[in-house]
């Protein structure tokens, strides 16, 4: 599938009656007919489906399969568009993790696109010079100081070197027309420009794009986006390389050095410090996955910079000491919420960006390690929070101990899906970090930057023990994103993810908990009601979990409300190429599912 093609002059694979793909030779047989607009959270199908968090972005993502496009080129098609339709979460101002399950040779593979340190970055960079003290989290947030190196457009490139069939400039294509057509706004959209209208305020450049005539827009207004369509343009004629130190890239930088900040501005933004020379030797790291076997599946996720397969893995791994389908549902969510307890203080305290810190990943997703933890839950009793991480150098005891409580935010990206008619799969999670990032729109560009460097501890964390996630320059923050691929019997069975900072890899589990053994549909396990314990005295919960968790508070729970957490995104293979998809009905607004041949 090396070859490249225009977008207009390709073909489809030819599925057959039984639904297996034929795939053309050469770019010549007969386009598919029209599948159904998606519609909806669920679909059915075959021939390949995409789930986001935009109609338009599936829309972009199922028109680039209908051409013959591999899920890898599909996928770029959507995270473009989402920078278009989901500006607050996605977009070349970011970056993010890819896995890829490839038909051809069996094998997951993933990608690191998280956004790095600039070279003049440092340990004590978010300390404030004037106080010795670390800024307060509200200001390093608006700031270009917590812009990191993006990822995304380098992540888009790769991908489609390893596995597509499209040119860059191909795949960009559909959120062209968008962005040059525009889209109505969406409850959803309109409350993430409402809430940070204040942050929007400060800088000319995010008023000018996000409050039109100065104010929030109405539901359902049509958002252009004319900046962007030109950057993408820019880049589809002058490559990657225009953004990693050409012109797109010179913009970025300056964005980052001065922001634009309007004339009755309240902040005092501190100064970033990316240049040029970072943008140009930014690096995709082509990453081994994580893996564990959890009652016979085999179970991908993304290693470090993200802790989220090492703390899926370890805390699915803990889970298999229990055979949950004979426990009542108290008893399993208690489990649960332990499992992830203790990997919490584990992740906490080992995982940081591989390449300045040894984390002991083997030991960690350890079948040893994790008994060595299981035998820490008590079916009677929640353990008192903050729990203290394990020694996985020395896995054998079962030994509590002291912990040191970790801060953690909550806050947004998206996850997305996509599966084609070959059989290949992406699951692919894709962040500018906060909802809405810095607030920085790049002048004349239609993006805003990333704040992923707040992911970093801005003082140390651990007590006497070392912090992993201290900034450095050239370092990678870490990410809790937690793409996840799951092979049954050698083949893919689902792939899932969401977003939710540091609620994530909760999210995650629980929905993998959900499906494989509490008995639930995919669709059910989506739509659940969610519970996030993430090392802390109180467990992050959704108000429909909590009213159903009086079994949960008899036994030590307490809770903390959260409206919604995560945002899911799955598909299911069912076999003899059919696939279920499966979005949010609700959180977010309600999310988006389609296939390419809908059946029932
Ligand atoms: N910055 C977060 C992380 O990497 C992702 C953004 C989010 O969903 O909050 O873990």
């Amino acid at each position: 599938m090396g070859a490249r093609h225009r977008l207009g002059a390709l073909s489809a694979a030819v599925l057959t009656a039984a639904g297996v793909a034929l795939i053309p030779a050469t770019p010549s047989a007969a386009t598919p007919a029209t599948p159904a607009p998606p519609t909806g959270p669920v679909a059915t199908g075959r021939g390949g489906a995409v789930v986001s968090d935009t109609v338009q972005s599936t829309e972009a993502g199922l028109s680039v399969l209908r051409r013959g496009g591999t899920a890898a080129d599909a996928a770029v098609a959507v995270a473009a568009t989402l920078g278009v339709t989901d500006p607050f979460v996605a977009g070349l101002g970011g970056g993010g993790y890819f896995v890829y399950y490839d038909a051809r040779t069996g094998r997951v593979s993933t990608l690191d696109g998280r956004e790095t340190t600039p070279r003049a970055g440092d340990e004590k960079m978010f300390v404030n010079p004037a106080t010795g003290q670390p800024y307060d989290f509200a200001t390093a947030v608006t700031s270009g100081l917590s812009v990191g190196v993006p990822g995304m457009l380098a992540t888009w490139e790769r991908a489609l070197q390893k596995w597509g069939r499209f040119r860059l400039a191909d795949t960009l294509r559909p959120a062209i027309e968008v962005a040059d057509r525009g889209y109505p706004l969406t409850p959803a959209l309109r409350t993430q420009i409402a809430n940070n209208e204040s942050r929007l305020r400060q800088f000319t450049s995010s008023s000018e794009l996000f409050l039109p005539g100065g104010s929030v827009p109405a539901v359902g207004t049509v958002l252009r986006n004319p900046d962007l369509a030109n950057t993408y343009r820019d880049i589809a004629r002058g490559g990657a390389k225009a953004f990693y130190g050409g012109a797109v890239g010179r913009d970025v930088v300056d964005a980052v050095q001065n922001p634009p900040l309007a004339p009755d501005h309240t902040i005092t933004p501190p100064q970033g410090r990316m240049v040029l020379d970072d943008l140009k030797s930014y690096k995709v790291v082509d990453q081994a996955p994580t893996h564990i076997r959890y009652r016979g599946l085999d179970v991908y996720g993304m290693a470090p910079s993200s802790s989220g397969g090492i703390t899926v893995g370890e805390s699915l791994n803990i889970l298999e000491n229990f055979d949950l389908r004979k426990m009542d549902r108290t008893q399993a969510l208690h489990h649960y919420l332990e499992a992830s307890k203790l990997a919490y203080a584990d992740r906490n305290r080992f995982i940081g960006d591989p390449r300045f810190v040894k984390v002991p990943q083997d030991a960690l997703l350890s079948d040893r390690y994790a008994a060595s933890r299981a035998c820490l839950i008590d079916p009677a009793k929640a353990a008192t929070a903050p729990v203290a991480p394990g020694d996985p150098a020395k896995p054998g005891s079962c030994k509590a101990g002291t912990a040191t409580a970790t801060p953690d935010t909550e806050v947004h990206t998206n996850h997305f899906v996509v599966s084609d008619a070959w059989g290949n799969v992406v699951s692919y999670t894709n962040t500018i970090e906060q909802l809405g990032g810095s607030a920085i729109v790049v002048p004349d560009r239609g993006f805003l930057l990333n704040n992923e460097l707040t992911d970093f501890n801005f003082a140390p964390t651990q007590g006497s023990a070392p912090d992993p996630n201290l900034p450095a320059a050239g370092k990678r923050p870490r990410s809790s994103m937690s793409p996840t691929i799951v092979l049954k019997d050698g083949r893919p069975w689902l792939a899932v993810g969401s977003p939710g900072g540091s609620t994530i890899i909760t999210t995650v589990l629980q929905v993998l908990v959900n499906r494989i053994d509490l008995g639930m549909s995919l669709p059910e396990a989506i739509a659940a009601p969610r519970a996030s314990q993430r090392n802390t005295a109180a467990v992050t919960a959704e108000p429909a979990f909590i009213s159903g968790a009086g079994g949960l508070t008899a036994l030590g729970h307490t809770f903390n409300p959260q409206a919604e957490i995560g945002v899911a995104a799955g598909l299911e293979f069912l076999g003899n190429g059919k696939v279920l998809a499966v979005g949010e009905p609700t959180r977010r607004g309600g999310t988006s599912a389609g296939v390419l041949f809908p059946t029932r």
